[in-house]
């Protein structure tokens, strides 16, 4: 199978509110509301099935809001095969207000047990019969154990099936020092500067820790993401620069998602090197350029791929 799977344990109800303005200790009411099922694996499996690569959708969901979710997700022709819970899954709520200004209430999730993470880990591993490539988003659900992503990349280095591991802080760090490694790991500048415990001042400055530094020895793709400003790669023992065009951002959200889903089709498609950097830089281009949160237009995918360079540095 050339399959994705693209997980996300925590996933919710995506609540926007629009408001001129917020009014605190009193009533505001809201005429137009959006629902949508969000989660960072989420946005990176409507990205790759925009690409027409095949992708299924994995996790932990349950409840009414778990029945949203699952239904959001057939609407749009996603393949969804999340393990199915009793307790409810979290709503997320933005309020948009006062020009600009974004309020977020963020409900943690429910709080799993120790043999829903056993019947989790069984399932998943089920899952990785039919696919070729997993990618692994987000923070980890209340009650699992910390090392569930390292976990989870030895049952995938088990069966041959790659990974590409997008997360930060502590499920970051356990993720790449478990005795198998993902394949890709995909930092924005915040997470690189966790990774390593510094930060890093220039782009030289970042290459020398992309080649030095012990945490990436192992890690055969370390694609640091840099907004704007493209990206530097490590792939093997090589550093990439990668630069992008000017485009008029819309909406930067899931952008780095969007990234992810580029790479796991650049990946999955066994592209060149520089054709996967090119195909990520693209994705996650134009996801920034749609108001909507993990969407891009295929349309302009070939447009503004010509529009990618990848220079090697060493
Ligand atoms: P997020 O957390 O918002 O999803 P991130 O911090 O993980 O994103 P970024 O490095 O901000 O990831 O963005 C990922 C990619 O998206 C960039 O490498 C670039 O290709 C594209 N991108 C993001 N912001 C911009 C921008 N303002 N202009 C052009 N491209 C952008």
């Amino acid at each position: 199978s050339n399959k994705i799977l693209a997980i996300t344990m925590n996933p919710s109800v995506d609540i926007s509110y629009p408001l001129d303005h917020l009014k605190i200790d009193t009533v505001n009411r809201v005429s137009s509301v959006t629902k949508t099922a969000g989660g960072k694996g989420l946005n990176v499996a409507r990205v790759i099935h925009q690409l027409n690569e095949p992708v299924s959708t994995s996790g932990v969901l349950g409840g009414t809001i778990g029945d949203y979710i699952s239904k959001q997700l057939n609407e749009v022709g996603l393949q969804e095969e999340f393990l199915h819970i009793p307790q409810e899954s979290r709503n997320c709520i933005a309020i948009l207000h006062d020009d600009g200004q974004q309020t977020e209430v963020l409900e943690a999730g429910p709080t799993l047990t120790a043999q829903q993470q056993t019947e989790f880990m069984q399932h998943f591993a089920d899952l990785l019969n039919k696919v070729s490539l997993v990618t692994i988003s987000g923070s980890l659900p209340q009650g699992f154990t910390t090392d569930l992503y390292a976990q989870m990349i030895e049952a995938a280095a088990k069966q041959n099936v790659k990974v590409i591991l997008d997360s930060s802080g502590d499920s970051l760090l356990s993720g790449i020092s478990g005795k198998n490694k993902p394949l890709l790991i995909k930092p924005n500048q915040e997470e690189i500067a966790q990774l390593v415990g510094r930060k890093l001042a220039g782009l030289s400055d970042l290459q020398t820790a992309l080649l030095t530094e012990d945490i990436f020895t192992d890690l055969e793709w370390v694609v640091v993401s840099l907004g704007k400003d493209g990206a530097l790669a490590k792939a093997g023992q090589e550093i990439y620069r990668v630069s992008i065009p000017k485009i008029n951002a819309v909406n930067p959200v899931g952008s780095g998602d969007s990234t992810v889903a580029g790479l796991a089709v650049g990946i999955n498609r066994k592209e060149s090197i520089p054709d996967v950097l090119k195909t990520a830089m693209t994705t996650g281009m134009l996801n920034t350029m749609e108001k909507e949160t993990g969407h891009i237009d295929p349309a302009l995918f070939d447009e503004y791929f010509a529009k990618v360079s990848v220079e090697k540095l060493n």
